[in-house]
């Protein structure tokens, strides 16, 4: 037998000659070690937003991410002449010397992003810079695909940047192959999110999944108010502030949940240096080393650090999605980790073994059907929204409700005769109410129940001084062909020259306190300068919500039973137009498991 004959028996082992790889091929590699799936290029999308200055952040997810992934930033944005160059691979604004390495101020660095979802995906950029605002100059557009421009184009928007990802691995049939369901790559967005919204708790941030929301914070800045919000819980009293300066520059600043938040999986555990989510092995295992013996065997706690120190002190270049990192003092921030969770955990007194975390399941089995908690859950599903009447039994439940008390002016706690508990967020529960009526009033759609008693024309309520708004151009030509429509919705409007508008009045009855509303028509007036098919909904929408009742406000025992008639009266009495919750229930089970009657 020739030794010829031997290599080719196996394939490997054939002499071939060296070549440089084609450049298609190279992408196609390089793409693959930064895009993984597509959690990671919402990942990318979200770093660069948060680059560019971004205050508010939406992200848009269809099919799993497979389908669709928008990210919608307001940062500064690029010039059109940028676009192509932003998808170069090496191309990047945020470093041009090896020395920048080590001052790194910016999540991304690698210039590799862009170019690799364009080499695995369909990308269009849609952006305009912060500097053209005054020039009246359009965004300009680019599409990509298969690594070839097919587009380019200008569109009319504010300053910032849309990036829209399209049919990702399309030309990748392995990777395809190896995704998973959309519920588990929806799950992993989610996560993602939250992280983000947890280490920028200054931006606001959007998430919907199949055009359902899933995830709003507001972007006030406050670590502790982002956390209630992503998870829909009191947690004021359940968290225990961490703030510390060593004398060694570091700062630690952060939250540890107390012991009745312990999870069983480490996802609620979250650290983040300069800024920066971070997983390196030895800084998990130094925050472990802190609650493990405090807390039960498997269970970890809701906790979020944020650490700061000199950025010279922090090499990120270790992996292409930079997650990890190496740390000079290591050892230092190892032994401040650990300190700072035992000594909170040590002073948190034990609680009952109770609360189920309730927080990502419960917002995210909103939208999509899954097992139902034991006792505390969300009454109704958001679904029910959607559906043309309320699920059997809730508008009776709601109707028989017999109002206890009001907590932090925001929610109405009302005992139903089977002696369960149900709470209710009365901005939302109002919200609700003045969404249908409006619907009602002045389009015409029924609800399910006739509210005749206030049998109401088309009235408006004239402002004694009209309110002067100014409109871009591509909204005002919009606005202006909706006027008669608007009118007929109760907003008075007329052109007052160029890109001005007067408007005269605004519907009538629907909130408490037509200042409130008034503060908000420039914001209203850009809804109902949308380019959409679905405006006219947004903007009852977006009135509801500026009119609705505020948290905040106390409501005496006859307000308290009105509220809860008039949501029992609505369609979709447990989700608010936005798809939140409006009830909680605590079932009598509940209470007898958990008193252990
Ligand atoms: P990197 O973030 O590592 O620089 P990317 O491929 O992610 O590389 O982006 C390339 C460049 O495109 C960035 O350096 C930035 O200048 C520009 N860019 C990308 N996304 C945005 C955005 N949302 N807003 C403004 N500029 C952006
Ligand atoms: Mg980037």
């Amino acid at each position: 037998m020739s030794r010829l004959y031997n290599l080719e028996q196996n394939n490997m082992q054939v002499r071939k000659p060296i070549l440089t790889l084609p450049q298609e091929v190279a992408e196609r590699i390089a793409a693959g070690e930064v895009i993984e799936r597509p959690v990671s290029v919402v990942k990318e999308l979200v770093e660069n937003a948060l680059d560019a200055g971004a205050r508010d952040v939406r992200v848009e997810i269809r099919g799993g991410g497979l389908r669709l992934m928008r990210v919608t930033d307001d940062g500064m944005g690029m010039f059109a002449d940028e676009l192509e160059r932003a998808c170069a691979r090496h191309a990047t604004s945020k470093i041009n010397s090896v020395e920048d390495l080590y001052r790194l101020h910016t999540l991304g660095f690698r210039g590799e992003a862009l170019a690799s979802i364009a080499a695995v995906a369909e990308l269009t950029l849609l952006s305009r810079a912060i500097e053209t605002e005054s020039e009246e100059q359009p965004a300009a557009l680019l599409l990509i695909r298969g690594g070839e421009v097919i587009e380019r184009g200008k569109r009319a928007r504010l300053h910032g940047t849309t990036v829209t990802v399209r049919d990702l691995f399309y030309n990748v049939p392995a990777r395809l192959k190896f995704m998973r369901g959309a519920r588990t790559e929806n799950g992993h967005i989610v996560q993602l999110l939250r992280r983000y919204a947890i280490g920028y708790p200054g931006v606001r941030f959007n998430l919907t999944i199949e055009e359902y929301p899933v995830l709003q914070t507001s972007g006030t800045g406050d670590v502790a108010l982002a956390l209630a919000e992503l998870y829909h819980l009191p947690l004021a009293e359940m968290l225990n502030a961490v703030n510390i300066e060593t004398s060694e520059g570091f700062v630690l600043h952060g939250y540890v949940g107390n012991r009745a938040l312990a999870q069983s999986n480490r996802q609620h555990v979250m650290l983040f240096v300069n800024n920066r989510w971070v997983q390196s092995r030895p800084l998990q295992e130094a925050l472990e080393a802190g609650y493990r013996s405090l807390l039960p065997k498997g269970k970890h706690p809701l906790l979020v650090f944020h650490l700061q120190l000199p950025s010279e002190e922090i090499d990120v270049n270790v992996h292409p999605t930079k997650t990890e990192v190496r740390l000079q003092r290591e050892a230092e921030v190892v032994t401040l980790l650990t300190g700072a969770v035992r000594s909170v955990l040590e002073r948190s007194p034990a609680l009952p073994e109770s609360a189920q975390f309730p927080g990502p399941e419960l917002v995210y089995q909103r939208h999509l059907p899954g097992p139902r908690r034991r006792g505390l859950h969300v009454a109704e599903s958001a679904e029910g929204y959607k559906a043309e009447a309320a699920q059997p039994g809730t508008a009776e439940v709601l109707h028989s409700l017999r109002p206890l008390a009001q907590l932090q002016q925001a929610v109405i706690l009302a005992e139903a005769p089977d002696g369960s508990l149900y709470l209710i967020d009365q901005h939302r529960a109002h919200e609700r109410v003045i969404y249908e009526h409006l619907r009602k009033t002045y389009m015409g759609v029924e609800t399910r129940e006739q509210q005749t008693e206030e049998e109401e024309q088309n009235a408006a309520n004239l402002l004694l001084e009209p309110v002067m708004l100014e409109l871009k151009r591509h909204e005002a030509e919009l606005f202006e062909q909706r006027l008669p429509a608007l009118r007929g919705l109760g907003l008075e409007c007329e052109r007052f020259g160029g890109r001005s508008f007067l408007i005269r009045s605004v519907p009538v009855s629907i909130g408490e306190d037509t200042q409130q509303l008034v503060g908000h028509l420039q914001e209203l007036a850009q809804i109902a300068a949308e380019d959409s098919s679905d405006w006219e909904d947004h903007l009852l929408i977006g009135l509801a919500c500026r009119s609705a009742m505020r948290r905040g406000r106390e409501l005496g025992p006859d307000e308290q039973r009105s509220l809860i008639t008039a949501l029992a009266n609505t369609s979709a009495p447990a989700a608010c137009p936005h798809g939140s919750p409006i009830l909680l229930h605590y079932s009598r089970a509940f209470l007898i498991d958990r008193f252990d009657w």
